[in-house]
């Protein structure tokens, strides 16, 4: 089994709706640190399991700079992105989304390795 993993640094700003009060319901940005793990048996026809330049351009290039809110389709909690980053890359299987200094969600795949 191959493995590989990106680290991504994100500025972006979101706002959660919650059913309680806190003051992440205010609009608000963090310099989010994003982990991509990818795995597969085989390499592609280029030794990869992917390009890490494919990383960025599925997850840094659509959220870096914007209002997460804007951008995806869901309340965006560090819990909800890192299920979306494993969504975006077919070999992904893990990614963890750090939205401060000791604050951090990660969503892991329970499905088959590709
Ligand atoms: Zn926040």
């Amino acid at each position: 089994m191959y493995y590989i993993k990106k680290r991504i640094e994100v500025s972006a700003s979101h706002q959660l709706v919650l059913d309680y009060e806190s003051k992440c319901s205010q609009l608000h940005g963090h310099n989010w640190v994003i982990e991509v793990y990818c795995r597969s048996r085989e390499l592609n026809a280029n030794g990869m399991v992917i390009d890490f330049t494919e990383i960025k351009r599925r997850i840094k290039d659509p959220l870096d700079h914007k209002n997460l809110n804007d951008v995806l389709p869901f309340n965006p909690t560090a819990e909800n992105i890192a299920r979306w980053c494993v969504e975006q890359i077919p070999t992904c299987y893990k990614a963890t989304v750090q939205e401060s200094d000791g604050n951090w969600a990660c969503y892991e795949s329970d499905s088959d390795i590709v």
